[in-house]
């Protein structure tokens, strides 16, 4: 069981300048998140998008934003969990319990839920029966490209990640790419690449078709695909990627008894509590009169939450207001001397 301060449920831009004002405040976090990786939706839907609404930044992109918020974190060393998605809650005595679905435990006394408009989960492969080879044989993502050396990898979708994995793993295992579509997003680069590939024979692309089955009893053999002309093919498959992109489940944040609004969770915004005394809601998951889905309204908000916060982890200590240019406690937390 890891015990610190505050569990902090997402590390989109919210999540991450949580951790910066409950850190100046002397309090230690850690950070759960079900991606792989920080930013949330600046990373997953417009990392090279510009922002122009951010105090003092007149422009940069959603990954400039998120470099620049984990930089701030640094001093704080604070630990992050990624690829584990929040799953169970429960109290004991004034602290809360935090279940992941990788059967990690977290204790503390409070619970800040950045969890913007959900955890991000790809999109499954729509055929039914599909959920036994998922980890062994079926992936979503890629962890570990070693394991999926000297395959017959059949890899799903049109996009960014699945022409990268292609040109990839091609290097070392024999690749079909397919798609329903015959057209292909990607860089001009990346996409020249492939068909320099397929020119060569060193991939096999198949377009336009989808997947009809999958053939195998515990590992996966071979898969049959459907092209639009009713053309049916089986092809040796003894893994599969799948690339659909990302949705967003609020999955069982609205099970633990907190009081919501449609799909977001009703907010005190004096302090940004919840109807549940030590957990907080903040960012684009939180809803209270004249709410702004805006990530500068999200960093208002923890730095609101984060003094609630510190006066349940610290109750025999007084909180003090401080500004970051002239305390010294501060500026000693941030490692500047
Ligand atoms: C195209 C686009 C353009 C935008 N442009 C602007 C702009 O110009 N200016 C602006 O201010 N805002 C903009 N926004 C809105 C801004 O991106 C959001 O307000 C901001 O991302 C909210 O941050 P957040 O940290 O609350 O949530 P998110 O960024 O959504 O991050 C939430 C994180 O929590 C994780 N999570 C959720 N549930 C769980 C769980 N149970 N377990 C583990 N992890 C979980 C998710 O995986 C995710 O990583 C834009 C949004 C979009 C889509």
């Amino acid at each position: 069981m890891i015990k610190t301060d505050t569990i902090i449920i997402g590390a989109g831009p919210v999540g991450l300048f949580a951790v910066h004002q409950l850190g100046i405040k002397g309090l230690e976090a850690v950070v759960i998140d079900n991606l792989d990786r920080a930013g949330g939706q600046c990373i997953e839907l417009y990392p090279d998008k510009p922002i122009y609404d951010i105090p003092a930044v007149p422009v940069c992109t959603g990954e400039e934003l998120t470099k620049n918020l984990q930089e701030q974190i640094k001093p704080f060393g604070t630990e992050f969990f990624y690829n584990e998605r929040v799953e169970e809650v429960k109290q004991d005595k004034d602290n809360w319990i935090v279940k992941t679905n990788n059967n990690n435990e977290f204790i503390a006394p409070n619970i800040i839920i950045a969890g913007g408009v959900g955890s991000f989960e790809p999109r499954k492969l729509s055929i039914n029966d599909t959920e036994r080879y998922e980890g062994k044989s079926l992936f979503y993502s890629v962890k570990n490209k070693d394991e999926l050396k000297n395959k017959k990898i059949s890899i799903f979708g049109g996009g960014d990640s699945a022409l990268d994995w292609t040109l990839e793993l091609s290097k070392f295992s024999k690749i079909t790419l397919i798609h329903r579509r015959n057209e292909f997003r990607g860089t001009p680069h990346t996409l020249s690449e492939i068909k320099k590939l397929e020119n060569e024979g060193k991939i096999s692309i198949k377009t336009p078709c989808q997947l009809m089955s999958i053939e195998g009893d515990k590992k996966i053999e071979s898969i049959s695909i459907k092209f639009e002309n009713g053309k049916i093919e089986k092809i040796k498959t003894d893994t599969i990627l799948s690339f659909f992109g990302l949705i967003m489940k609020l999955g069982p944040i609205a099970e633990w008894g907190l009081n919501m609004n449609k799909k977001t969770i009703e907010v005190n915004s004096e302090n940004f509590e919840t109807n549940k005394k030590g957990i907080f809601a903040v960012g684009d998951i939180c809803s209270y009169p004249g709410k702004l889905k805006l990530i500068l309204s999200g960093f208002h908000e923890v730095a609101l939450a984060s003094v609630e916060c510190f006066k349940r982890a610290r109750p025999n200590e007084k909180y003090r207001f401080e500004f970051t240019t002239s305390s010294k406690s501060i500026q000693n937390r941030l490692g500047k001397k």
